[in-house]
């Protein structure tokens, strides 16, 4: 190595010293956030066609900081769905508050790896913090306990996995010893409204699609509580906060305390919807479901937290900490937190960090605030969509709003215009067996304005349809 020339680690050192990718870095932002509003909400196909400038041979040699940063805010930038901007409804993604970006933002530099409390203390503080609040934002029983991991899908896993463990450790089997071959039977219940990453919970625990028994449910995709089968001791029964489609809440009352005195286990898969219950207004959604063993609920989707940040609540706290990890029993006696104790991962992002800015931030007046207005802004755009003539298929209990145009076929051409227009973004569903447009208001940046937008445009489109 010639001895006048930087070495990679003098470059690096430069470049920490300096700042000037991180100056460049915040601009660029800065920059993107100024400009959300006005930014095609769903990217023009020039600017997904603009990323074939990632196609390129891995670089031989080492390169300017800078220039890595500028083309990913050159090229990627406009290439993101705008979905911070107040009109992407599209599946329920949810937006991110400031103080979670900035919060995010700074404890980056930190870099904590938050497997155990010797490699982040600050993470396994405020993992305790978190947990003691949401369980009493969540009403939930005095023992729960939290993990916290990528995702609801992921918490769907560990409530699972948790279930598992302790219906057939009643039965005197432990699956962490021997295993599933040969294990007593459980008795899974779920229901035909339930969301697919339960199945693919239940797929990757073992549990074959064929073993579970589907309930059907009603119209809105809550299950049909007096067509539940005999609960007891070897069950496990799965129920929901907030179908994807509707926003449709389980009858909790009528199931959740007669499966606790049967003895079975009920995971409930919360992911947007648990929130209800830390709102003062949509408690009527979420009664009795305090009486459930598992919960698992995302903060990056009705919460706003930056994405990666899903916890799984759980009343049984051996139970969680026996299935997510077989060994390594002498961990459990520690009486300080270890975070991975609770989950699936050792190594993983401090996702506390944010989770904790947000709570501390908003407070329980501002998580009302923000569920009850996620509900109010729902309500309003269905009652213009209604008032206009469009067919609303759900009730809007929560934040979704299911629609269709006059028929199926100018449905799925007006959901295609709508994806293409930049103005907002919709998924689409299948509802009822009718092509439906799923609109998901998830985040705090929505306004009064944007629902006026949104139902013009639904119209202006409703007119050009009929007159092509
Ligand atoms: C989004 C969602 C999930 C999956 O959560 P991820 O955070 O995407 O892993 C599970 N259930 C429901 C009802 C959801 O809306």
């Amino acid at each position: 190595m010639n001895m006048t020339s930087l070495t990679l680690q003098d470059k690096m050192f430069s470049e920490l010293r300096e700042k000037k990718i991180f100056d460049l870095a915040r601009s660029y932002a800065y920059n993107y956030v100024d400009q959300i509003r006005q930014m095609d909400v769903f990217p023009a196909s020039e600017k997904l066609a603009d990323l074939s400038i990632f196609d390129e041979e891995l670089p031989e040699v080492t390169c300017d900081a800078r220039k890595v940063i500028a083309q990913l805010n050159t090229y990627g930038a406009p290439a993101t769905p705008a979905q911070t901007g107040g009109r992407y409804f599209g599946f329920v993604n949810g937006g991110v508050l400031p103080v979670a970006l900035a919060t995010k933002w700074m404890t980056d530099f930190w870099d904590q790896c938050a497997g155990l409390y010797l490699t982040s203390p600050i993470n396994a503080k405020l993992e305790e913090v978190c947990e003691k609040w949401l369980v009493e934002l969540f009403k939930l029983p005095a023992s729960t306990v939290a993990g916290f991991v990528s995702g609801t899908s992921l918490a769907n896993l560990c409530g699972l996995g948790a279930a598992r463990y302790r219906l057939l450790k009643n039965q005197g089997w432990d699956i962490n010893q021997q295993g599933l071959q040969g294990s007593p039977e459980l008795k899974i219940i779920a229901h035909k409204g339930i969301h697919g990453s339960i199945i693919k919970a239940l797929a990757l625990l073992g549990f074959g699609r064929e073993n579970v028994l589907w309930v059907d449910a009603d119209n809105q995709g809550r299950i049909i509580a007096e067509a539940v089968p005999e609960l007891d001791d070897q069950t496990l029964l799965i129920l929901q906060a907030g179908n994807v489609n509707t926003g449709a809440f389980d009858p909790f009352n009528m199931i959740c305390q007669k499966a606790r005195e049967a003895g079975a286990w009920v995971h409930i898969d919360g992911a947007f919807g648990l929130w209800a219950q830390a709102s003062s207004t949509l408690l009527h959604l979420t009664d009795g479901l305090e009486h459930a063993s598992s919960w698992a609920v995302d903060g990056h989707k009705t919460l706003n937290t930056p994405y990666d940040s899903g916890v799984i609540l759980c009343r049984d706290k051996d139970a969680l900490i026996r299935a997510m990890q077989a060994t390594g029993d002498y961990l459990m006696m520690a009486d300080r937190r270890e975070p991975l104790l609770y989950t699936p991962e050792m190594s993983k992002r401090a996702r506390a960090f944010e989770l904790w800015a947000v709570l501390k931030y908003l407070g329980k007046e501002g998580v009302d605030e923000l569920v009850t207005s996620l509900h109010q802004k729902a309500v309003s755009l269905s009652d213009k969509l209604k008032a206009r003539n469009f067919r609303i298929h759900n009730e809007v209990v929560f934040n979704q709003v299911l629609v269709s145009f006059d028929n199926p076929n100018q449905t799925n051409d007006a959901l295609s215009r709508i994806q293409q227009s930049g103005e907002c973004w919709c998924g689409g569903t299948t509802w009822n067996d009718e092509p439906a447009i799923r609109i998901s208001i998830c985040s705090w940046a929505t306004t009064e304005q944007d629902i006026d937008r949104t139902v013009n445009l639904f119209q202006e489109i409703r007119k050009s349809i009929a007159e092509q």
